[in-house]
Parts: structure tokens; sequence; C-alpha cells
């Protein structure tokens, strides 16, 4: 088995000094049975190496942003260019107009953006904005969706889907989580009743439109057409979150995606306003947000809704982001992430079966999850119904033949451009010597 010594003195020294040793709770190993998290050192195309010498086979990717695999040369030479010319400067620059282009060009309801340095910020302005333009201050966002860890949007279901949320965290006030309403994903009828009980007082309704968050979850067909028509019959605008999904299918976004559901209308799915992370920064903080020129135009410097960054605009960020998705516009990359998905998914399901494992894989292009159970995931509520122990147990024992995967149930596999058949293929052989064990 793996040696890792140095990852567990390492946990220690930082368990004295950083609050839980991590920097985002998501990175401890708590919902996989606790200890110490593997503390990585050198990121490499498909591959990790951490304070042991050990090597993984990353599919973790940074929770979505390494699309290209770690320390792509182009997003490293853009990135070093940029550091040799300054990293910040507080001033407009001609790089943002450039890479504020490229979005809108892949994503035309973008008619006007704003550059911040995270997805939570980015959602967080998103409804500021429909609250400024609506002059209503209640949002509806479906459980299991992550948003950002903002006071908004960090609530949960109250006990019926026709009650006010409940907060998700200490210190967010009830009063504030009483402006959330949240309805399980892929359910009309429980938004339907939602903007019944609430309808005059709600400025948005926010949702992932394929979900990135309890696994990937694919809207039922007509669920998106639904969510936007009962939304504008209400006066309430329709917000985008896909931190997680632009880019992350094909060059744009899910409002522009040829893969959801057949029949799906997608002029009758563009959201208002749309929130952006991840992939667009190219590995560096980012987040974005925009849509209607009339909706945007509340925010200052031209309207009353502030949202401001001294960081936001970097060059820094903006020109990783630019390079990445120059390379992602290069032909065939998204078919290849498909490919390597598709290997993977059918190497798992077979690895299970024939271990007599119970595994539902939801699989989206280059993203699939893992979910231990012999039902469809299509909510949240069917996620938690998973087995988390047996998604414990499999972490582990993939983890120690080097492939690391996030360590959460909820969280997807992302392939990279720079994993290969090989990875992919002795992936496949760790899962099935894992099933195995798993299945003693
Ligand atoms: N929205 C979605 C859909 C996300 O998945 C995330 C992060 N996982 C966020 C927002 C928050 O982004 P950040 O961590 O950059 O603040």
């Amino acid at each position: 088995t793996l040696q890792n010594q140095r990852s567990e003195a390492l946990y220690k020294e930082a368990l004295e000094h950083i609050v839980g040793g991590v920097n985002s709770p998501s990175r401890s190993f708590k919902a996989v049975g606790g200890g110490a998290p593997v503390f990585m050192k050198r990121g490499q195309g498909a591959y990790f190496w951490d304070e042991d010498g050990n090597r993984y086979i990353d599919y973790l990717a940074a929770y979505g942003p390494i699309i290209l695999g770690h320390a792509h040369p182009h997003v490293t030479a853009a990135i070093c260019r940029a550091a040799e010319n300054g990293t910040l400067y507080g001033t407009p620059t001609e790089l943002e107009i450039e890479f504020a282009r490229m979005l809108k060009e892949a994503t035309p309801s973008l008619d006007k953006v704003r550059f911040v340095n995270s997805g939570t910020e980015a959602v967080m302005s998103t409804i500021r904005v429909a609250r400024a333009y609506t002059g209503r201050n209640k949002i509806i966002k479906f459980s299991g969706c992550y948003h950002g860890h903002s006071d908004l949007v960090l609530v949960a279901a109250g006990s019926g889907p026709s009650t006010l949320g409940i907060p998700d965290s200490a210190g967010i006030p009830v009063s504030i989580a009483h402006e959330v309403i949240t309805v399980p994903y892929n359910d009309l009828g429980a938004l339907d009743e939602a903007l019944a009980r609430w309808g005059q007082d709600v400025a948005a309704v926010m949702v992932e439109p394929i979900v990135g968050n309890f696994g990937m979850v694919m809207p039922k067909p007509g669920f998106l057409e639904g969510l936007c028509a009962a939304a504008r019959r209400n006066g309430s605008l329709v917000i985008y979150d896909e931190v997680i999904t632009a880019f992350r299918f094909h060059y744009g976004t899910v409002q522009t995606f040829d893969g959801l559901p057949s029949g799906t209308d997608l002029a009758a799915i563009e959201p208002d306003l749309t929130a952006l992370g991840k992939i667009i920064g190219g590995g560096l903080p980012i987040g974005a947000y925009g849509g209607r020129k009339d909706i945007m135009a509340q925010v200052a410097p031209l309207g009353p809704a502030y949202q401001a960054g001294t960081m936001a605009g970097n060059p820094a960020s903006i020109s990783a982001g630019i390079a990445c998705l120059q390379v992602l516009q290069e032909p065939g990359t998204y078919a290849r992430l498909d490919q390597l998905g598709a290997a993977l998914e059918a190497g798992l399901a077979d690895a299970a079966r024939k271990h007599g494992i119970a595994l539902t894989i939801n699989r989206i292009r280059g993203a699939l999850s893992t979910h231990f159970c012999d039902h469809p995931v299509t909510n949240y509520e069917e996620a938690q119904q998973t087995d988390g122990e047996q998604f414990a147990q499999f972490f582990r024992l993939m983890l120690e033949q080097g492939i690391c995967l996030a360590p959460s149930k909820y969280e997807a596999w992302f392939t990279t451009l720079a994993h290969t058949e090989e990875d992919i293929a002795v992936t496949i052989e760790a899962a099935g010597r894992a099933f195995a064990a798993m299945a003693q």
C-alpha cells in the first residue's frame, strides 16, 4: 500500500495553523471517513505527485477548472507573459474586452458581462442585480444545487416545497434564509406550487441547468422550458449558474448545448442572467456574470446595484482564461473528452456488474458521476439515498491505487485533454480490484 507519512505529518502541522488543515472544507476527508488528506506537490498533465512521491491519475481536476490537464504549456506561457507585464493594474485593459467578446460569442445571452474573482461572487452578484431589476427580494433555488458560499444561497429546504428556507450554515440570519425557497430539481409541480404561494415576491429562479453538485444530472425533457416559462409568467428572472457547466460539454454553455434531451428548444431556455467560473479562468481565480443589457444596466457605475472588485479582471486570470478557451476551440477537443468519458463509463459499469456492485453512472460527455445505488439519480433526494459508506470505501481503494477522485459521493469525475486511453485502462483495472474487495 501507499506510503503517506509526509502527508500525515503535513496535515498535523496544517491543523496547527489553518482551520481544519484545509482552505476549503471539500478538501478534507471528513465525508470519506476522516484522516489526513493527501498533500499534492506537483501537477503535470493528467497526473499529480504527492509529498511522499506517489503518482496519481487525477479526475478531480480541481473540482472542474483543469479541463486541459495541469500546467498546459499554452496556459502556462500566457500566465508567465502576464506576470512579466505586471499582474494587477486597477485600470481597464484591452485583454478584458477580448475575453468578454469570446464569452459573448460562445453564449449570445450575455449582452454585457462583468468579471469577478470566483463563482460565489458571480452568483451573489446576479442575485443582487435581479433584485434591483425586479424590486423583489426572494429567490427560488433547487435542493442540492450549490451556488457558492454566500448567505443568499447557503440555504436548505424547509419542511415542504411551499415553506421558506432554513440556513444551511451557522452565521446566516434566518431572515435571509426566509428570502429563499428551495424546491426539488426536475420538479415543475413543486416550482409552480412555490410560485403560486410566493410568486409576487420572487425576483429570480436560480438553477444549475445541468447539475454538477449532486453528481451530473440532466434536466428532464421540458424541465428548463417549463422553468423559464413559469418564471416569465410570474415576472421573475431566470438565472443559470453555469460555473461548472460552461465550456464543460462543448465550446459554450448549457444554454447553447445540442446535447440536452431531444426536443429541447434552445430559444425557450435562454436565461436572463448567467454566472460563470471555473474553466473560464484556465486554473486561476475567476468568475463572471452577465446577461440582458437592460438588466445588466442596473450594475454600477451605470445603475444603482453596487458590485466591485480590486482583483476583478486582473490580467493574469484573464490571460489564462483566454489561453484555455483558445485550446478548447481547437477541433476535436470535446469529441476527445467525450470519447475518454465513454470509455471510462463503459469500463466502470462493466467492472461493477462483474463484481455485483450496484452502480448508477450519470455521464455527460467528459464528466461523469458514480452513485452506489440501483436507482436512477435525477434529483438531490435520490442522490442522498446512495450508499456513502460504499463510496468512502471505493474512494480509499482507488486512492491507494493512485487514482485521485473528489472525497465526496456527490462530486463528479472529470476527464481532461491530458488523459490517455492507457490512463483510462489503468483506472478501470483499479476500479475492478476495488469492486472485488468491496464485494468480499
Ligand atoms: N456555482 C456552482 C455551480 C459551483 O459548482 C461552485 C463551486 N463548486 C460555485 C458556484 C462557487 O464557485 P467558487 O468556489 O469559485 O466560489
